[in-house]
């Protein structure tokens, strides 16, 4: 039992619903906007953008998914034994020093990112005695991960550069394609499709959830979306194409009626302009809110959807404060769920509310909700 079903229902400051067969059912949407002769993976790093790897893994190993990528080796390790065998896991950082037998003896694929992760590896293809699976990237203008060109070249002129390594992935990440209209997607396009064949003849692969929206030139052999799985809008400014997955409550500690001049929270940032009425939820900066979120983000009572309730003043570890005086004379008992993210509160709202995307306020939630996954 891990430590986030250990949290009982009732006892938890906030809740976290998962939709599974959302999650399914985004997967499968992107297949089919690729067609047939592209595969889609899946990105599940950081706990599954902190839905949790080991309940939604298995979920898009079970919709067909087989091609998933992590982060680290140690994100892989734990992947492993979540899915089939048949599927390939990448991760995505390669290999630190001293991991390397680790990713080969679990069959994990590390995405070589210098000449450096390449020789190591390649070492340890040969103290191993056998042939080693892996990725390679390149750097197509982002500045980040990936050979650059010149290695690329040189690469080129050493026929024994891959030696003991079987590269069955050769892909690249576009820094800016949220933004179809920005230059960088046709010049990092340009520049992958120049470097790909003076690499080892390989699957290739461009596009993360937004890059699919670039267009079918952009789908290369293989996909690999995260955030569009996971219900973030892979097309920001247009109508989000992907179903929701995530319910988030907080429940309610205490309300009370407080007068005008009245403080509210640590460094009284917050004072009463007149009578209010006040909610202290049970989610706080320990949960991803962040504690500047006061006057960014607000919530609503699921039984009143039309009333925004904005979070006041400044946000503490276990605790938030809402404004609900628009609410009346509403009864509020404790524990009372009101909704921070869901079908009244868009995760996109949320993210440009506090400046950030909808990638950060889900990898930020943290433990502490208790978690429910649907349609499994
Ligand atoms: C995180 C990541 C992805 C997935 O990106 P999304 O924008 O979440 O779809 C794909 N490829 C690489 C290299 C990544 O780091």
């Amino acid at each position: 039992m891990n430590a986030r079903e250990a949290t009982p229902r009732a006892g938890a400051g906030g809740w976290l619903e998962v939709d599974l067969g959302a999650i399914a059912a985004n997967w499968r949407a992107l297949r089919e906007k690729v067609g047939p002769d592209v595969r889609v993976g899946a990105a599940v790093k950081a706990d599954a953008y902190g839905l949790g790897m080991d309940r939604v893994a298995p979920a898009l190993y079970a919709a067909g998914c087989r091609n998933f990528f992590v982060a680290h080796a140690g994100e892989g390790l734990t992947l492993a034994p979540m899915i089939g065998r048949d599927a390939a896991i990448f991760v995505l950082n390669g290999c630190m020093p001293g991991a390397e037998d680790a990713v080969a003896d679990a069959n994990l694929l590390p995405v070589l990112n210098s000449l450096d992760q390449i020789e190591r590896y390649r070492a340890c293809a040969q103290a191993a005695g056998r042939s080693l699976p892996c990725a390679v990237q390149v750097d197509s203008g982002m500045s980040r991960f990936g050979l650059s060109a010149s290695e690329v070249r040189a690469l080129q002129s050493d026929a024994h550069a891959f030696r003991g390594l079987i590269p069955v992935l050769v892909m690249s990440h576009l820094a800016c394609a949220d933004e179809p209209a920005h230059p960088a997607n046709r010049a990092q396009f340009e520049a992958f499709r120049a470097l790909r064949p003076m690499l080892p003849e390989a699957l290739a692969s461009l596009a993360a959830s937004s890059g699919i929206f670039l267009g079918p030139s952009f789908h290369f052999d293989l996909v690999r979306p995260g955030a569009a799985l996971y219900g973030i809008n892979p097309t920001p400014g247009q109508p989000n194409p992907m179903r929701d997955v995530v319910r988030l409550y907080a429940r309610l500690i205490q309300a009370r009626n407080v007068d005008t001049g009245t403080a509210v929270g640590y460094g009284a940032h917050f004072i009463a302009d007149r009578p209010r009425r006040i909610a202290t939820l049970a989610v706080g900066y320990g949960d991803g809110w962040p504690r500047v979120a006061g006057g960014r983000a607000f919530a609503v009572l699921p039984e009143k959807p039309d009333i925004h309730l904005p979070v006041i003043g400044r946000v503490s570890m276990d605790s938030l404060a809402l404004d609900v005086t628009e609410l009346g004379d509403v009864p509020l008992p404790a524990g009372v769920p009101f909704e921070l993210i869901g079908p009244h509160v868009p995760l996109e709202t949320v993210a440009e509310g506090l400046q950030t995307i909808g990638y950060e306020v889900l990898t930020s939630l943290g433990s502490r909700y208790h978690r429910t996954y649907v349609n499994g």
